[in-house]
């Protein structure tokens, strides 16, 4: 497994941005981490992976994987911290008429 000096947990891979249409309680997005995110977003569509996600998914919200950025579980809890994901969020973004906020 390679590191990198700049990873601090040392595993590369994919954190995704779900968005959830309607929002589910709440939650309009989720922030997650994988190592093969359309492997990943098939399971949560099946409602496995994330409680959350599966109650979401289960009250019929509609799952759409908005953004992936390469990067670890580190950039994962960045942005899980951030709390304005509909910054960086596409479908928002576009739903805003592109002007983002
Ligand atoms: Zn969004």
């Amino acid at each position: 497994m390679n590191r990198h000096p700049h990873d601090g947990d040392g595993v590369a891979g994919t954190v995704y941005l779900l968005h959830f249409e309607p929002a589910y309680r709440h939650a309009r997005h989720y922030v997650g981490w994988a190592s093969d995110v359309d492997a990943r977003v098939a399971l949560h569509r099946r409602g496995h992976g994330s409680p959350l996600i599966a109650a979401a998914v289960a009250a019929g919200v509609e799952i759409t994987l908005a953004a992936t950025f390469d990067g670890s579980r580190h950039l994962e809890r960045r942005l899980k911290r951030w709390h304005k994901t509909g910054q960086f969020c596409p479908v928002c973004r576009a739903a805003r008429g592109g002007r983002g906020r």
